[in-house]
């Protein structure tokens, strides 16, 4: 292909015990759905339907190998973490019925959906897109994806994460108000999902701002764990 310009890079994603990697095409995430996420946030988790957001490709970062390291944004003093459970689809589709959506899913790993909540609450209450809040680089790292080939497909387990070692978020997939399968049924009624699509399952309460030097440990049973720092100034 004759492209007049670079085109961008493939964004991917490790995948345990194996040396292929997981190319990132787009990626979805779940709002408020952990009840209790959703009060913290003012909102009733009882009367609203499921509702997605995006974040761009490039806010994917490979959290496998060790400490991994992200970039404080600019233009926020309130960056936030939101440990997710993250299910990665393999076989594309629309109108997917629930009891064959997991069919779709390749696998499942840790995600922080990090956020710039200042800009986000600000947006939200003056009506405006979430955008500037939750989409920009670099702020999805994710680690090394479990197969469902491997694991199975996850419905409960413990979901946490710590920063500098004091717990922060601390709850169990189980709570999850809608499950993957159901999450991806009702995305695909809307949008056909396509392979490499990525997504980020929503976060249960406790989430609270990272400073420059902070090191989150993030974990789901039976996954990978990451462990994610926040550059210095
Ligand atoms: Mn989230």
């Amino acid at each position: 292909m004759n492209y007049a310009i670079d085109p961008a890079p493939v964004y991917s994603l490790a995948i345990a015990n194996s040396d292929a990697r997981f190319p990132v095409n787009r990626i979805f995430c779940v709002g408020r759905n952990y009840a209790a996420h959703a009060r913290e946030m003012g909102r009733d988790p009882d009367r609203e339907k499921p509702f997605f957001f995006m974040k761009p490709a490039n806010a994917t970062v490979p959290a496998d190998g060790g400490e991994t390291t992200i970039p404080y944004p600019p233009k926020t003093a309130n960056f936030h973490h939101e440990i997710e459970l993250v299910a990665v689809i393999g076989k594309g589709g629309a109108d997917i019925p629930v009891e064959r959506a997991l069919e779709h899913v390749f696998g499942y790993a840790v995600g922080l959906d990090m956020t710039r909540r200042d800009i986000q609450l600000e947006a939200r209450d003056k009506g405006r897109p979430w955008e500037f809040g939750k989409s920009f680089a670099k702020s999805a790292p994710i680690g090394p994806i479990s197969r469902v080939a491997d694991v199975g497909h996850l419905t409960e387990g413990r979901i946490a994460v710590s920063v500098n070692g004091a717990p922060r978020q601390d709850s169990d997939i189980s709570k999850l108000i809608w499950s993957v399968a159901e999450s991806i049924a009702y995305l695909s009624e809307y949008e056909a999902l396509e392979p490499g699509d990525v997504i980020m399952t929503g976060t249960p309460e406790g989430v609270n701002a990272v400073v420059a030097g902070d090191v989150m440990i993030g974990e789901v049973a039976g996954l990978t764990p990451i462990t994610v720092r926040v550059r210095g100034a």
